[in-house]
């Protein structure tokens, strides 16, 4: 697929990553994607820095889950649009949210820290839950949560 990349006229600079190819802290804060995204090489343009124009219509600069960790296949369905593929990646970005609300609920209300908000959720939500994370995983997410949170306030 990627060969007929090279044919196509793409001249747009790629509004995700700004036309440098990757993803940073300052793309992910100017995205309002924090606590969602790493920085990574940018999955928008395919670390090219340019973007069809077609491709802004497509899908939306923010999409949280079109990143460049998907398989290829993966991404060729987010830009095509396919429904299951789109429902899924809406599905992780909800299942996202709520982690991030169930930690900084207890954090803020219970006093709780990162390691027993993880454990108090792999005991009470992982059964219904539609992702599975392992607890060092939680953890370390949690703990991000917290920061972000912390660093909010002051
Ligand atoms: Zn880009």
């Amino acid at each position: 697929m990627r060969i007929f990349n090279l044919f196509k006229r793409s001249d747009i600079e790629c509004p995700r990553c700004l036309g440098k190819g990757f993803v940073d802290w300052e793309d992910i804060a100017r995205l309002n994607r924090r606590l969602k995204w790493v920085p990574a090489p940018c999955a928008y343009c395919n670390a090219t820095g340019k973007v069809e124009k077609e491709m802004l219509s497509k899908v939306a600069v923010d999409c949280m889950y079109l990143t460049i960790d998907l398989p290829e296949s993966v991404i060729e369905k987010i830009k095509e649009g396919d429904r299951e593929t789109v429902e899924k990646g809406k599905q992780r970005e909800l299942f996202v949210e709520f982690l991030i609300q169930y930690a900084e609920h207890h954090y803020f209300t219970q006093n709780m820290d990162a390691e027993s908000i993880a454990n108090l959720y792999l005991k009470n939500e992982a059964e219904n839950a539609p992702f599975s994370a392992t607890r060092e995983e939680l953890i370390k997410y949690i703990q991000g949560v917290i920061e972000l949170k912390k660093s909010v306030l002051n």
